[in-house]
């Protein structure tokens, strides 16, 4: 199927197109290799967090970047990476939550002390994967390490349960006015805030699109929640199938995570873009709201077979 290499092609496209190739002086074969290493390292029998999920964050972090306040700011170090982070950013998701992962004494729960567990893991994958693949191996140690923990921070950052931190944080420099985006350390703040920005947009893409990963989602905690009814433990909260609708689920992530986000990157950027997302958003949360719910039922195993349309590079 088309988007089984959407992830490795999109990516390398990404590469050429910004030049990073030449200016890195990166082989293109390694890279190849890395990204289908990448590619691979995700679970395609997730019903939402594989590969695919990770080219659409990938092309989401794509169109922030060209924003025009980022795009004259950011260097090529930055460039590649916001593409290398929202490349890897899930690697090797289980498929179910860091709550699940405690309660049934995972081993890395207990390796990264019951704190941004699957941030963590994603991060080490990332890293792995590219010290196998040598791509990175022509670079001073020093720059090397640098890469990788800056690619940790921005990778941690999306972890939604310091959700609130980032957001205050974010909006205390916008009352402030004091990001300054020839600053080092403020570039990477606001590549962290795109990061997370492109990770949760589903809700602020097109309907017919956003309605897709809605229910992708869904599917996942639902079928998290059946394992934990499986194993006689608590259903984690938003997993059970009983108990929650899509529309019900989509109505609090858009409320309480997604609008609050994206209405403090509109006031960073305030940019056609941002308006189109909000729009897209407003008119979403609209409709799982009041559209009567036999419009909305679709069962969960017939979308999850469904291939998402292939659009273009807008929102
Ligand atoms: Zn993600």
């Amino acid at each position: 199927i088309v988007w089984r290499k959407s992830l490795v092609d999109l990516t390398l496209h990404l590469f050429i197109d910004y030049g990073l190739i030449k200016l890195f002086r990166l082989d293109l074969l390694k890279l190849r290799q890395f990204l289908v290493m990448v590619h691979e390292a995700y679970r395609r029998q997730n019903p939402y967090h594989n590969a695919l999920h990770a080219a659409d964050v990938t092309q989401a972090m794509y169109c922030y970047m060209q924003e025009p306040q980022l795009s004259e700011s950011l260097t090529s170090c930055d460039i590649l990476l916001g593409l290398l982070a929202a490349a890897t950013h899930d690697l090797d998701h289980p498929g179910v939550n860091q709550t699940f992962l405690i309660k049934t004494n995972h081993y890395l729960a207990s390796l990264y002390q019951n704190a941004s567990v699957l941030e963590n893991h994603h991060w080490k994958c990332a890293v792995s994967l590219l010290r196998e693949s040598g791509l990175l191996s022509h670079f001073p140690s020093e720059d090397r390490q640098n890469l990788e923990e800056r690619l940790g921070s921005l990778i941690l950052a999306t972890d939604i349960s310091r959700q609130n931190e980032y957001l205050s944080q974010f909006r205390a420099h916008l009352d402030r006015a004091d990001l300054h985006l020839n600053n080092s350390q403020n570039r990477h703040f606001i590549l962290q805030m795109a990061l997370k920005c492109a990770d949760i947009c589903n809700p602020c893409r097109p309907w017919h699109i956003s309605k897709l990963w809605s229910h992708k989602v869904t599917d996942e905690f639902f079928s998290q929640g059946d394992s934990e009814k499986r194993q006689n433990l608590d259903v984690s909260i938003l997993c059970d199938r009983n108990a929650n609708t899509v529309a019900k689920i989509q109505i609090g992530f858009i409320s309480f995570v997604v609008e609050p986000l994206f209405l403090e990157w509109a006031r960073f950027s305030d940019t056609p873009l941002s308006q189109i997302m909000l729009g897209h958003m407003t008119s979403n949360k609209y409709k799982w709201t009041h559209l009567p719910q036999e419009d909305l039922r679709e069962s969960t195993q017939s979308t999850s077979s469904k291939t998402l349309p292939q659009g273009g590079l807008g929102p």
